[in-house]
Order: structure tokens, then C-alpha cells, then sequence
């Protein structure tokens, strides 16, 4: 698969459509074991970078990430603002000035965006966040192996963790079993890439 400008847009505007169409499902999920707000900061971005390209479309390939870092950062707030923010800019430094990526290079890509989150948020796998989902995400896209099915599975995986980061590590032993809503939102991300890219 080459990656285009246009298949990257077509990715963050559909990640940022199915946040805003679950905005109530990740709030609800950040209800059980935070504070209630995920779908609300994440839709706020998502808002955001779908009013920008209404007006003016990205130009380059590392627009989109840039465009979408600066949403997240400037307008989301929260844990996930920065965190996802962090990514979106890792990516497009990743890319710098190429206008297509090859598989490999995707892949890249998305690795220095996990590896930015981690900094970013002090954290690591394990942990019952975002990165569990990014984690077998970028595993299963460097394996030619990802699909809606491969996430279902991880997103599954992370349910049954015990939260020690982020808010919802107050809560212990009653985080188990219950959905983190930062994966649940970077699951969307993924299919949006799957159905961006029809791999
Ligand atoms: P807040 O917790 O500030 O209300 P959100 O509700 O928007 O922020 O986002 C919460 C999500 O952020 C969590 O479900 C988790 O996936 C993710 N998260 C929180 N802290 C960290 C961290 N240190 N590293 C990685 N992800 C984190
Ligand atoms: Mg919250
Ligand atoms: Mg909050």
C-alpha cells in the first residue's frame, strides 16, 4: 500500500467522524473509570480539525498530522489532548517532507507516535491505557495482520487489566474488566486507517 495525502486525510477525517458518532460511548466508558469527560474532549478536536479542512484542506502529507496534533493539543485537553497531540506530531516528524509513504514507512510513522505517547505520559504498556491498543495496533500493521477483528481482540485484552496510570488507577482493582476509554477511542483511529487505506 503507498499512503497519499489524500488516504491520510481520508484516515483523520474519518477517525475524527467516528469519535465525534461515539462521542457518548467513550464518555460513558470514561464515566465508569474517570471522570466522565473523553468523549467530550476527544469530539471537541475532532470538531475542530473537521471545520479546518472544510475551509482548507491539507496541502502535504505531514499537514494532516500537524493539523491534527495542533487540534488535539490546543483543543482537547484533558490527559488525552496532549497524549494524542504528542503522537499526531511524532508522526508528522516522522514523515517530514514525504509526500507518500511506503508500508514500512507507515509503520514508522505510527511507532514514533506510540513512542511519543509513552514519553509523553510517562507510561508503558501494560498499564491499561491507550498504549495497550497502539501496542498490538502497530504489531499487527508491521505483520500486514491488522483488521477489525485483530483490534476487537486487543481492545478485549486491555479490559482485563488493572489501571496504575492516568485516573482511572485510583480506582484499582474495580478498573479490571471495565473498558479504558483512551483505547477504545485509539481503536477508532485504527479502523479508520483500515477503512482509510481498504487493507
Ligand atoms: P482525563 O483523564 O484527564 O479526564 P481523558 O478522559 O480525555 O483525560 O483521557 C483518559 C485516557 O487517557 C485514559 O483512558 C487513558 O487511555 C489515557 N491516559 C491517561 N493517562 C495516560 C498516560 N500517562 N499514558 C498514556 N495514556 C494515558
Ligand atoms: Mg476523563
Ligand atoms: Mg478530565
Amino acid at each position: 500500500m503507498i499512503v497519499t495525502k489524500d488516504l491520510t486525510h481520508k484516515w483523520f477525517t474519518l477517525f475524527a467522524e467516528k469519535v465525534i458518532q461515539e462521542k457518548e460511548q467513550l464518555s460513558e466508558y470514561d464515566r465508569i473509570i474517570g471522570d466522565g469527560d473523553h468523549g467530550m474532549n476527544m469530539a471537541r478536536g475532532a470538531q475542530q480539525l473537521i471545520t479546518l479542512w472544510q475551509a482548507v484542506p491539507p496541502v502535504h502529507l505531514s499537514d494532516v498530522f500537524k493539523q491534527a496534533a495542533m487540534k488535539w493539543i490546543s483543543g482537547v485537553g484533558g490527559a488525552s489532548g496532549p497524549l494524542y497531540g504528542t503522537a499526531f506530531l511524532e508522526m508528522a516528524k516522522a514523515v517530514g517532507a514525504k509526500e507518500e509513504l511506503s508500508n514500512d514507512e507507515l509503520v514508522t510513522a505510527v511507532k514514533a507516535g506510540f513512542e511519543g505517547i509513552k514519553k509523553r505520559g510517562k507510561s508503558d504498556i501494560g498499564q491499561k491505557t491507550m498504549l495497550d491498543l497502539w501496542a498490538p495496533a502497530v504489531q499487527d500493521l508491521e505483520k500486514d495482520e491488522l483488521t477489525m477483528a485483530t483490534l476487537q481482540t486487543a481492545l478485549t485484552k486491555t479490559n482485563e487489566l488493572k489501571a496504575t496510570k492516568g485516573r482511572a488507577s485510583f480506582l484499582g482493582d474495580r478498573s479490571i474488566n471495565e473498558v479504558d476509554p483512551g483505547a477504545a477511542s485509539s481503536k477508532l483511529f485504527f479502523e479508520a486507517l483500515i477503512e482509510a487505506g481498504e487493507f
